[in-house]
């Protein structure tokens, strides 16, 4: 059985005395330190009565005490539900009310989020505050409750390796989040394909920067763990902070959102330290411009790969690490380097038209992206509907568009409920939006398709202006025409001072057209 408290486990057999984790606090820990720690969270759940099956909810950022979570629940055979620390209490009493979790951690900063609703929620019997040692308003303080129980071993629950291991929320981009169910064998497969094209070691020091919380971080705190890296915790994205905490821990490696990716180079720029530092790859997910790739591998002189994924795929299909000779030449390094990339080991990705034949490898022919693999979800939680829609003759059905080359590459095109159909032609949105971001006066652009008699969907532009700017409608229709196909080019633009995201950061442009169809 390929169970993931196996990964903690080779720690501690291969690595004990070594740094598994530098807190928020900066104190180390070693792994046996840390599996002590776990020892005594497994037995202080099955003292409140957790058992196989039951699931355990986490509210945290970055630190120890969520990464021994991970461990502490799975060896009780219990079920880990992480909450994205960015939701509102409304959106926690669903998913704790959905996944019918029985036990909730939470970090002392996060309480104020969850007060207003721990006296409805339907389930939730134990709630545990961490980051404190006393009780607070009732809430048991982590640190004096952990120290209450043994830290000899715990008897592990008899799991198997397709018993649902963790059940997380997707981020609600295009609708009301779904309850992703991954086994212990999707994670730990998933995981050792990704150490793989990463190529973790124990001379590794992560810096976590995505939250754990969050598919995007969620894989690393197993594979990090299997190879006896260190594991540096980080609680905010401040880009000063992280360049000085990498810097100063000697990290080699981080994985990121695009847009944090963006303030951290920025910052580099300015505050570039005196001595070389020992990253040696940085990782992100979504398309940055060619130019960005050069300027991280040449200037700051860091590996880059973009990655692509979703939650329902544990979360990577493809990552861009380069396949053949030919796409070293020039730029078409840097090209290829800024696409989503090639499949991942034991990973298989198509891209199909609406009959779900193969599009031709060119490039251009514009397809959903299919993934199949041992990464791919059992089901959506409680929702059957959904996961007979998205689960098809053994494949995942990402809902994204894409496109592939002679070498195999994908390159993420739109999703697939964002793309405009305008007089029979597909418009990508992330394209006519891209132009925009070359605006200097623009700060943040979405295009969305809006019904219209003629042309069945136009494109409309929603445009947040950088501050002072004057910009007016037509000049941004008149510099899209400048540089995209007439066709492509918004006919309307609305003026906004935010555009609505989610927690992650993702732009919901469900909003924005209901919001567009209003005002026309
Ligand atoms: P919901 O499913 O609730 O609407 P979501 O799809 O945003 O939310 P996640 O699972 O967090 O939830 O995000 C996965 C999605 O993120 C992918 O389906 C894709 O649309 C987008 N994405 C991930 N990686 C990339 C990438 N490299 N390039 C472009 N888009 C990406
Ligand atoms: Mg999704």
């Amino acid at each position: 059985e390929l169970l993931l408290t196996d990964f903690l486990d080779r720690a501690v057999t291969v690595y004990g005395t070594k740094e598994a984790i530098i807190d928020q606090d900066g104190y180390a820990h070693t792994y046996n330190e840390v599996y002590k720690r776990v020892q005594q969270l497994s037995h202080g759940l099955s003292s409140l009565g957790v058992e196989k099956g039951d699931r355990v909810a986490y509210l945290a950022p970055n630190t120890l005490e969520m990464y021994e979570g991970f461990y502490g629940v799975f060896q009780t055979g219990g079920i880990m539900v992480s909450l994205n620390t960015r939701l509102k209490p409304e959106d926690y009493r669903f998913i704790l009310d959905h996944s019918g979790s029985k036990v909730l951690f939470v970090d002392y900063e996060l309480v104020p989020l969850i007060e207003p609703i721990v006296e409805q929620l339907d389930t939730v019997e134990h709630i545990i505050v961490h980051g404190e040692e006393e009780d607070k308003n009732g809430m048991p303080g982590y640190e004096n409750w952990l120290a209450s129980f043994p830290d000899s071993d715990f008897p592990r629950a008899d799991v198997k390796e397709n018993d649902t291991a963790t059940l997380l929320y997707t981020s609600g981009t295009t609708g009301n989040p779904k309850g992703v169910m991954l086994t212990h064998r999707n994670n730990y497969l998933h995981a050792l394909s990704i150490q793989h094209h990463l190529r973790v070691s124990d001379q590794d020091k992560l810096i976590h920067i995505l939250p754990m919380f969050h598919v995007n971080g969620w894989g690393s705190p197993f594979y990090y763990t299997a190879n006896g890296a260190t594991q540096i915790m980080q609680k905010k994205v401040i880009p000063e902070e992280i360049l000085e905490k990498a810097h100063k821990h000697n990290a080699t490696v981080m994985h990121m959102a695009p847009t944090v990716l963006n303030g951290l180079i920025s910052k580099y720029h300015e505050t570039k330290p005196e001595t070389p530092d020992n990253m040696r790859l940085v990782i992100a997910g979504s398309a940055p411009p060619k130019a960005f790739v050069k300027e991280i591998e040449e200037e700051i002189g860091w590996e880059f790969y973009q990655v692509y994924g979703m939650t329902e795929s544990s979360p990577l299909s493809t990552a861009s690490y380069i396949s053949t000779e030919e796409e070293y030449e020039g730029d078409d390094y840097y090209a290829a380097k800024a696409k989503a990339g090639l499949e991942v080991i034991g990973t298989k990705v198509r891209v199909v038209d609406e009959e779900g034949e193969e599009v031709a490898k060119d490039g251009k022919e514009v397809g959903e992206v299919i993934v199949k693999g041992p990464g791919v979800m059992k089901g959506y939680w409680k929702n059957e509907e959904e996961t007979n829609r998205t689960l098809r003759n053994g494949w995942l059905y990402t809902g994204d568009m894409g496109t592939v080359d002679g070498y195999g590459r994908i390159a993420i095109t739109d999703r697939k409920k964002d793309i405009i159909i305008s007089g029979g032609e597909n418009i990508s949105s992330i394209e006519v939006e891209s132009v925009f971001y070359d605006h200097d006066e623009i700060q943040e652009a979405a295009v969305i398709a809006l019904p219209h008699e003629k042309w069945g969907e136009t494109p409309h532009a929603i445009i947040v202006r950088k501050e002072g700017s004057e910009l007016s409608e037509d000049e941004i229709i008149s510099f899209s025409r400048e540089k995209l196909a007439h066709f492509k080019c918004p006919t309307a633009v609305t003026f906004l001072e935010e555009l609505p995201k989610t927690a992650s950061g993702k732009i919901q442009k469900v909003k924005l057209r209901n919001l567009a169809v209003e005002e026309s």
